[in-house]
């Protein structure tokens, strides 16, 4: 079966990039423009969803406050959230992963790692 993809991202352009690539890798996809409408989608679809790939920067809610929110709902918190992120400097992986995401990739996207990083984290998820 395939697997299903959250993408959270507010840049219409980024979002076709990265969902014409999780097409590509024949992922089925879902879209939230905003953190906001990210928890909303997630609490409704929790059983469905199997990865997030969230922006930081984004209206109404940021990626940083949506994924505390989300690692505290036990439905949700086992979803792997990796960000999605144009800052890439040593500090920021911290706080990113003090904030809840479980990993993150650097924008502009390298495609190989972009699929390498995506198909690790769909395999090693345990069923429930
Ligand atoms: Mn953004």
């Amino acid at each position: 079966m395939k697997k299903t993809i959250l993408i959270v991202e507010d840049e219409p352009k980024n979002l076709k990039l990265v969902k014409d690539l999780m097409v590509i890798f024949e992922y089925n996809t879902m879209e939230a423009r905003t953190g906001a409408e990210a928890i909303k989608i997630l609490e409704n679809n929790y059983k469905t969803i199997d990865l997030v790939l969230m922006d930081i920067q984004m209206p109404v809610m940021d990626g940083l406050t949506a994924v505390q929110i989300l690692k505290e709902n036990e439905q949700i918190k086992h979803i792997p959230i990796i960000a999605l992120t144009a800052l890439a400097m040593k500090d920021d992986k911290e706080k990113f992963i003090n904030a809840g995401f479980d990993d993150y990739i650097k924008k502009p996207i390298d495609i190989r790692e972009f699929k390498k990083v995506v198909s690790d984290y769909l395999e090693r998820r345990i069923s429930i």
